[in-house]
């Protein structure tokens, strides 16, 4: 680009500065700016058009169009020139606008006598705010030094409207982030919660987009460069020997602040008048808005890395840190692109709820969310965008709906909600002492799911009658490192105290598949879920599996112990993973510690090949526990992480609880005790089916406890079982309808 080109354009950008600088009304600043453009570019038109909402552009100054059409003029998403600009993101300029697909001719404006056309979203951050259109009489296509000046002055309108330079007084748009925002993601933990916006990293604040000093802009990008390199290479030099995904993010990292190509588009805009923050901003801001539109993970993956290495220069930059002193609301609402395990459990209960733009059902995160009953919902939208600090927000887990900055009505409307579950709540606290059992007397045992010390406290308030799952591989996976024996044997002496005497099932590590360590070497598994984890990694890593049998012996000195072991699927498993007890067991012995004063040992059934274990597998094995989250994925073959498949097939398929029926009946043959522990165990009307077919043990999340109990206690499991009989005989696929149809009249 010529010298004199980019003069031009820090020329103009020096003018649209001073005209930001008076303290002219939030209208008034909007027609100079336009007013500015027009003169510069030699345009007869230059029109600035906002999202009044969603839908909806309004034209809310021009020079050169019928002024009465300001605020008159509307135009839907995708209609006009101007709706296509807006809709794709993308620029349009044509020498003859009228013969272009979608264009419409607004009479109102004038605009027949304009040939030429340009039109530039207006973008913040991958968001697009609205359309800044030149026009002239004459037909020509805009130059590309023009297309680019235009693209920095619509930045520095995005820029400004962000900070909010076009509200007040005859204002031209209403104030960004004040609008009620209503989105749709993924439910990972269920409940709703009302509070206030928490952001985990707060966003960057552009105060200064223009500058008339390059030269100064060039050094500090200079400067805050060589800090964000000095930085990573810190952060690869101390994770050398780290995992291998983490190492790989970090050399994307040194490959973009090495980047020339990145690194000279940023130094262009610079030295067409932009600062240096505003320079970054821009960069971030394409590879936002070509994340939203590349569909293969890898790339999306970079294009994320290059997103967070923008953040950080931009805090350099800014010297805004992650700290910025705000105070942690009394209702915190956690709101993240993504938040590690160890984050999220430091701010541990005090959260009210939390919503994720990414996340996975099976992520820690949500692991941990669901250990803390906090409400969760992932994949919600532009969350990070759109709140603010402090923002009014109702998380929705059941359905996965998150209101930001609700209206009146949804406000009374969730009210309403959360004060129907919490006398729900009321009505369950009563029945807190009162047992499981059914209209027609069968008592059903119901224990919770754990894996927390934070967890042990719901023992007694939920009235769970023990700990049914304790997954002990949370510990291992919220630290850096693997935690030592002596940690381990403190932390499980503390369960075990916690407990209080009642029976805690401790499932040894169920590692790999979603549940990868981050200091263990991650293996490239096609089909993780399917691979080396659980009972393989521990019977083909004795030493780990041995320090943790070791560390469970030890902190039960005394006192009854009980152990599970997950994912067994043959025998043979089960018979080798006897054989490392037994080998702890003998080790305990010699060295001349205490023992456990009772041992059991046990097995989870979660693959379909145990189900058909010979009978002698059956009579050896200590006790069973249907892991259902995992036996269901494998008996439809329905990845349980795979939002397209996870919901397809249900739990109340005739297909499956048949299945089970036949464990309970291969477990009755040999008097094997069964229990069942997935997410089914607790929602209620599953657990009341499961029940109906014969489980008497169910385990499942604290908080679950009481509607289960509350459901049971109404039922009458004979009649629940003749529904599903008679359901099966009729060919229903899924007993559920028919189940609803009876609770209904039960009502
Ligand atoms: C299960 O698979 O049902 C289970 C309880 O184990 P996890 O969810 O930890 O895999
Ligand atoms: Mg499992």
């Amino acid at each position: 680009m010529a010298d004199g080109t980019e003069s031009d354009s820090r020329k103009l950008l020096g003018r649209l500065r001073e005209a930001m600088a008076g303290d002219d009304a939030g209208q008034a600043r909007l027609d100079k700016i336009t007013q500015l453009i027009g003169d510069s570019l030699e345009a007869e038109v230059c029109s600035v058009y906002l999202f009044r909402d969603d839908e909806t552009l309004e034209l809310c100054a021009t020079e050169g169009l019928k002024p009465e059409s300001v605020h008159q003029t509307r135009l839907r998403l995708g209609e006009g020139l101007v709706g296509r600009v807006a809709r794709t993101g993308e620029i349009v300029n044509t020498p003859d606008a009228p013969s272009e697909k979608g264009f419409r001719f607004m009479p109102e404006t004038g605009e027949e006598r304009f040939s030429s056309f340009l039109g530039i979203p207006i973008q913040r951050l991958g968001e697009t705010l609205g359309v800044l259109v030149v026009q002239s009489r004459e037909a020509r296509e805009f130059s590309a030094d023009e297309v680019y000046a235009l693209e920095v002055v619509a930045m520095v309108i995005a820029e400004m409207a962000e900070l909010g330079a076009f509200v007040g007084e005859g204002a031209a748009l209403s104030a960004r982030h004040q609008q009620p925002v209503l989105m749709r993601g993924g439910t990972a933990q269920e409940g709703a919660a009302e509070g206030h916006v928490w952001l985990h990293e707060p966003r960057v604040v552009v105060a200064n987009p223009i500058s008339d000093d390059p030269v100064r802009e060039l050094e500090r990008l200079k400067g805050a460069v060589e800090e964000l390199r000095v930085g990573v290479d810190k952060m690869l030099e101390m994770s050398r020997d780290g995992d291998k995904d983490q190492l790989q993010v970090l050399e994307t990292y040194r490959m973009f602040a090495n980047s020339k190509g990145w690194m000279r588009r940023i130094e262009e805009d610079i030295s067409r008048g932009l600062s240096a923050e505003a320079a970054v901003e821009k960069e971030q801001s394409h590879a936002r808005a070509r994340m939203s539109q590349v569909s293969d993970a890898y790339l999306r993956d970079r294009l994320a890395d290059l997103d967070d290495l923008s953040n950080r220069l931009l805090r350099i930059l800014t010297g805004q840190g992650v700290d910025t002193g705000a105070e942690l609301p009394a209702d915190p609402i956690l709101v993240a692109r993504n938040i590690g395990p160890a984050e999220l459990l430091e701010y541990g209960r005090s959260l009210r709820g939390i919503v994720l733009e990414e996340g996975s059902v099976g992520s820690h995160a949500a692991i941990i969310a669901r250990a803390l009953a906090i409400p969760l919902v992932i994949h919600a939208g532009r969350v990070t965008v759109e709140a603010l600090n402090g923002d009014h927000i109702m998380v929705d887990g059941d359905q996965g709906l998150v209101h930001l900055r609700p209206d009146d009505t949804v406000v009374s409307a969730f009210r309403d909600k959360i004060a129907m579950q919490a006398k729900a709540q009321e009505r369950y606290a009563s029945l807190l002492d009162k047992p499981a059992k059914t209209r027609d007397g069968t008592v059903i045992a119901l224990h919770m799911n754990a894996g927390l010390m934070a967890d042990l406290p719901s023992l007694d308030s939920s009235g769970a009658e023990g700990v049914g799952l304790f997954r002990t591989e949370l510990q291992f996976l919220i630290r850096n490192q693997m935690p030592k024996r002596s940690e381990l044997v403190a932390l499980y002496s503390r369960v075990l105290d916690a407990a209080h005497g009642k029976r805690v099932v401790f499932r040894t590590l169920d590692i790999g598949s979603d549940k990868v360590l981050p200091y263990m070497k991650a293996n490239d598994e096609p089909n993780p879920a399917m691979g080396w984890r659980a009972i393989r990694v521990g019977l083909d890593k004795p030493g780990v599996m041995q320090m943790q049998l070791q560390s469970l012996m030890r902190a039960a000195k005394g006192r009854p112990l009980t152990i599970m072991f997950p994912f067994v699927a043959q025998f043979d498993e089960y018979r080798a993973a006897m054989a490392a007890v037994n080998k702890a067991l003998a080790r305990e012995i010699r060295l001349g510690h205490e023992l456990p004063e009772d041992l059991e040992v046990g097995a989870m059934l979660e693959t379909p090949s145990l189900a058909f274990a010979p009978p002698k597998f059956f009579e050896e094995v200590g006790f069973l526990s249907i892991g259902g989250n995992d036996l269901k994925q494998f008996f439809f073959a329905a990845d349980r992480e795979n939002e397209r498949v996870r919901r397809r097939y249900d739990t109340l398929n005739v297909s499956f609880l048949g299945f089970i029926e036949q464990i309970v009946k291969r477990c009755a043959l040999t008097n094997t005790r069964l229990s069942f522990c997935g997410e089914d165990a607790g929602r209620p009307v599953e657990a009341l089916c499961l029940a109906a077919i014969g489980i008497r043990t169910l385990s499942m999340r604290p908080a679950s406890i009481g509607p289960v109990k509350s459901l049971l206690r109404r039922s009458n499991l004979g009649e629940v079982a003749q529904i599903i009989k008679e359901a099966r005989e009729r060919g229903d696929q899924s007993v559920r309808p028919a189940v609803m149809e009876w609770l209904g009249r039960q009502a």
